[in-house]
């Protein structure tokens, strides 16, 4: 299913695979002035194609690897011609097949290798310069773009919530941490910040110092209960009413107890 919503100049088009009149979930790109931030999953892949054949759209660009990013790549090319631009980190892992798990390949699918073009420093559009920040944490390969005259902010997956609690297994907690306080010292008073679930928020930059001020508050009871004796598990269970349930859905591939783990191995160290 897609779905457009208007946003001024921006397009949010909402992406995701449904079964049964059930969404399983979406995934936002954005279409700003000609150039299109991520491509969907490869089961909605047909329904973009449709979408932008109305639409002026000139250039492409991944914000990071993963399968809900990169999954119109292959069609994109193949109707439009256009070229894709990715983090240089991502340019062989887009042009590869992927290992999934099997949640992911029912939820997104695998996407079809497409050869993207490394891009750093920035893109430009018809009216806009937009900087390409690298900002790891979520993936090595991740980017975000910055409008500065608009104080937009295009930062894909590496920030979703305020409150954020379950990551995934391989996410590196310290280089979010470390790409956020990149965004906090950006010029502009305050940012908006579109992500690549569809929460957009207007305060960017308050609501990134809300999250990283809830991280340090779990970093510090993870680091009482690990001077208490307490293992990653009874740290969990004791900070945190209940485990996600996203844990057993996607095989502990996104779960509470990641964060925990990640957390534990500064505060043993
Ligand atoms: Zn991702």
């Amino acid at each position: 299913m897609l779905q457009e919503k208007k946003l001024g100049p921006l397009a949010q088009i909402m992406m995701g695979r449904e079964v049964d009149g059930t969404v399983y979930y979406w995934t936002a790109a954005y279409l700003v002035d000609g150039l299109l931030v991520d491509t969907g999953c490869s089961y909605t892949a047909p329904e973009l194609i449709e979408y932008l054949r109305e639409k002026q759209v000139n250039q492409v660009i991944n914000t990071h690897h993963h399968e809900d990013h990169v999954g119109g790549n292959a069609l994109l090319q193949k109707e439009f011609g256009l070229d894709i631009y990715a983090h240089p980190l991502a340019v062989s892992l887009i042009s590869n097949k992927m290992e999934l798990n099997p949640y992911q390949e029912l939820v997104w699918g695998y996407p079809e290798p497409t050869i993207v073009k490394p891009i750093q420093g920035q893109i430009k559009t018809e009216h806009h310069i937009f900087k390409v920040i690298e900002t790891p944490g979520h993936c090595p390969d991740h980017l975000s773009l910055y409008e500065p005259e608009q104080g937009w902010l295009f930062s894909g997956d590496l920030f979703v919530s305020e409150d954020q609690k379950v990551f995934r297994a391989d996410e590196d907690i310290y280089g979010i941490i470390g790409s956020l306080q990149g965004f906090i010292q950006l010029e502009n008073q305050e940012l908006t910040l579109f992500t690549s679930i569809g929460k957009i928020f207007p305060e960017g930059k308050s609501s990134i110092k809300r999250f990283l001020d809830h991280l340090e508050e779990v970093n510090a009871a993870v680091a009482n209960l690990v001077a208490k004796g307490l293992n990653a598990e009874e740290i969990k269970n004791s900070i945190f009413s209940r485990e996600s349930s996203m844990a057993p859905l996607t095989g502990g591939h996104y779960s509470i107890q990641n964060l925990v783990d990640k957390l534990l191995i500064r505060c043993v160290l």
